[in-house]
C-alpha cells in the first residue's frame, strides 16, 4: 500500500493515483444516487398501481399518514393517471395542512378535480387558491379552462383581466376564447366567418375561418390561409398544391414530414396507386397524440399547442373499388 502514499518511489504517481481514486469514489456514487432515486420511485410507482387495483380498505389505511407523505401518494396516482384517488389523497393532506401547505396543494386539488370532471369543486378550489394568492399564473389558466365548461361569462372576462394584468394574455389565449364563444353562438356561417375576421388573426382563427368556409363550398383568400401545418387536413390535394406552391419549393419551411407525404399522395394520385393521407395532431407541449384537431391539448389543457402531421397510408376503399370493376 506503500504506493499510494505521495512521498513513495515517485510522488506524481502517487498523486495521481490519489486523485483517481477521489473521482472513482465520486461516479460510484453519483450513479448510486441515481439508480438507488429509480429504484424508489419505481418501487412507489409500483406500490402505488398495486392500490390502484386493490380495494379501497388498504388507501383508507394510510390516512394515518402525514400531510407530506399524503401529498406524495397523491402525485403519485396523479402521476399514474388516476385523478380520483389524487383527488382522494389531495383532499386528505390538505385538512392535515398548515395554511402554507394548503395553499400550495389547492392547485393539485383543482387539477385532480378538472380531471375527474368534478367542476364545481376545481372551481371552489381554485377560486379559494386565488383568494390568497391572486397571481399564481398556473391556477389562472385552470380556473380560466373551468369557466369556459361552466359557460361562465363575467368568471372568464375576470380570468383574462387578471392574466392580462400578468402580462399572459397574449393573442393566442384571446383569439381562442373569443372563438370558442363566437362558434357557439346562434348565428350563421357567413356572420360567424364575419365575426372571427375581428379577432385577433392567429393560426386557429384562420384555421376556423376555412373550416366554415369549406362548409360554404367556399375557397379561402391567401391572406386568410393559416400556415399549412395547422390545416393540411381540410383540403384536397390538388388545393393544397394550389395554395402552398411556395411551400413545396421552401427548403426552409420546418414541416419536412409532412410536405414529404403531401407529395407522396400526389405521385400516388398522379399515377393511380390507392394511398390516402392519415392525419395524427400533436401537442408540441406535452406530446399528446390525438386522431383528432384540438384548440385546447385535453391532457395538459395548453391553448394553441397543435401540431399537424401526415402519413401515407393504403386506401383500402380504392382497392375495394379496383376488385369491383
Ligand atoms: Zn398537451
Amino acid at each position: 500500500m506503500d504506493f499510494l502514499f505521495i512521498d513513495a518511489r515517485d510522488p506524481i504517481f502517487g498523486l495521481i493515483i490519489l486523485v483517481l481514486s477521489v473521482v472513482v469514489v465520486v461516479i460510484f456514487s453519483y450513479f448510486w444516487g441515481v439508480f438507488s432515486r429509480k429504484s424508489k420511485d419505481a418501487s412507489i410507482d409500483k406500490f402505488l398501481a398495486k392500490f390502484s387495483q386493490d380495494d379501497s380498505k388498504i388507501i383508507e389505511s394510510l390516512s394515518s399518514l402525514d400531510s407530506p407523505e399524503l401529498a406524495v401518494i397523491a402525485t403519485g396516482f396523479a402521476k399514474l393517471g388516476d385523478w380520483q384517488k389524487a383527488a382522494n389523497f389531495y383532499e386528505k393532506a390538505i385538512k392535515k395542512a398548515g395554511h402554507d401547505e394548503k395553499m400550495l396543494l389547492l392547485g393539485d386539488l383543482g387539477l385532480a378535480y378538472i380531471k375527474t370532471g368534478l367542476l364545481k369543486n376545481a372551481k371552489d378550489c381554485l377560486e379559494e387558491l386565488l383568494g390568497a394568492k391572486p397571481r399564481d399564473e398556473k391556477a389562472l389558466f385552470h380556473l380560466l379552462f373551468v369557466y369556459e365548461k361552466l359557460k361562465d361569462k363575467a368568471g372568464i372576462k375576470s380570468c383574462l383581466d387578471a392574466l392580462f394584468a400578468l402580462g399572459c394574455c397574449d393573442d393566442d389565449l384571446r383569439a381562442y376564447i373569443g372563438a370558442s364563444e363566437l362558434l357557439s353562438a346562434p348565428l350563421s356561417t357567413g356572420d360567424k366567418i364575419t365575426a372571427l375576421k375581428t379577432l385577433p388573426q392567429t393560426a386557429l382563427v384562420k384555421r376556423y375561418i376555412c373550416e366554415l368556409k369549406s362548409k360554404n363550398y367556399e375557397k379561402p383568400s391567401a391572406d386568410e390561409l393559416p400556415p399549412l401545418q395547422m390545416c393540411a387536413d381540410l383540403f384536397d390535394l390538388d388545393t393544397l398544391s394550389e395554395f402552398w406552391s411556395e411551400f413545396f419549393t421552401d427548403e426552409q419551411s420546418g414541416c419536412e414530414n409532412l410536405k414529404f407525404s403531401i407529395k407522396l399522395a400526389k405521385l400516388a394520385k398522379e399515377n393511380n396507386l390507392g394511398a390516402k393521407l392519415e392525419f395524427k395532431y400533436t401537442c408540441t407541449a406535452c406530446k399528446n397524440e390525438l386522431p383528432l384537431f384540438f384548440a385546447r391539448c385535453p391532457k395538459c389543457l395548453k391553448i394553441a399547442s397543435v401540431k399537424l402531421d401526415a402519413t401515407l397510408r393504403q386506401d383500402e376503399s380504392f382497392s375495394q373499388q379496383k376488385g369491383d370493376m
